[in-house]
């Protein structure tokens, strides 16, 4: 991936009042308060988790800021809620500072970076057409990092004097199509684009060729933490071969902590209340989601590789 970085900058990108690119994979390792270590892509369970330490954004109008969802709708952590526990992180973001500070024409100014709100966008958040206020002294522009999630669309538009450049993070392979363009129109940039082409397409081949097997039987090898009677009980459903339905009648507080070790340990299964009878009964069934998803992918991915060999 570093060389796939280095080619991304020898292209010359137009406009000098945003800059865009790719970094190459680094975990920042993320670690929220209250939630822990996240992993990335990140997965719906931990955005939900996250989401629970979270506030409403604001946003500045004129002296003031306020909270008001139809100018701006996100969840946000300040900076004291979260750290960054890979050392490397930090070296990476100022790997990103220097090529931007390239790009912006300020190659002898020193320029710094600071952190400043990690947010988390749920579907139909937004943040309508503003202007950001300067956070410190001689702030010049907003560094954004968009960490890997599965997700569709999503678009950040940025305007300066009559001009407009939009990013797009959700469409298919958006960065090399943007890339097509160029490499038409300059000649030198033809080479690195080919190269690039050229390993992405070898990327999802092999993801598209990959074989996926459908479970032969209801069997889900995850092992349970608590060592509760309940528990037990559910692992016990868990490892069956044949059993698809599991019912737990037990009172509220019990459903409750399965409902909990159910949604840490997120097998491919429901959990529903039935609210009939006392107490209500917690209906568990069992899923092919893990299977599903892996074909849904395979087939993004193969429609992603045509798109490509379209190209
Ligand atoms: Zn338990």
């Amino acid at each position: 991936m570093e060389e796939l970085l280095e080619i991304l900058y020898t292209i010359e990108r137009p406009g000098d009042f945003c800059a865009s690119g790719t970094i190459d994979p680094c975990f920042p390792g993320l670690d929220i308060e209250n939630v822990g270590t996240i992993g990335f892509p990140l997965t719906e369970y931990q955005a939900k988790e996250i989401i629970r330490q979270c506030s409403k954004a604001p946003f500045g109008r004129g002296e003031q800021t306020v909270v008001d969802s139809k100018v701006r709708s996100t969840w946000m952590l300040e900076p004291n809620q979260f750290l960054f526990k890979n050392p490397q992180w930090d070296r990476h973001v100022k790997g990103v500072v220097e090529t931007v500070k390239e790009q912006f024409g300020l190659s002898n100014s020193t320029i710094s970076h600071e952190l400043y709100k990690c947010l988390l966008y749920e579907k139909d958040d937004f943040f309508s057409i503003h202007r950001d206020t300067e956070k410190t002294e001689n702030m010049f522009a907003t560094l954004v990092i968009v960490m890997p999630s599965e997700h569709k669309g999503g678009e950040l538009i940025v305007y300066h004097e009559g001009e407009e450049k939009k990013f797009s993070f959700g469409k298919k392979s958006p960065l090399l199509k943007n890339l097509q363009s160029w490499a038409k129109e300059k000649s030198s940039a033809k080479p690195p684009y080919e190269k690039l082409l050229k390993y992405c397409t070898v990327e999802l081949q092999n993801a598209s060729s990959v074989i996926i097997e459908e479970p032969k039987d209801w069997a889900q090898n995850i092992k349970l933490t608590c060592k509760c009677a309940d528990c037990r009980e559910l692992q016990v459903f868990l490892k069956d071969t044949e059993a698809k339905v599991h019912n737990f009648r037990v009172k509220k507080e019990r459903r409750q902590h399965l409902h909990n070790i159910i949604s840490r340990h997120a097998p491919d299964m429901t959990h529903i209340t039935t609210r009939k009878g006392s107490p209500y009964t917690l209906v568990c069934t069992k899923t092919r989601d893990t299977y599903r998803k892996k074909l849904k992918q395979r087939e993004i991915d193969r429609s992603l590789l045509e798109e490509l060999n379209n190209m």
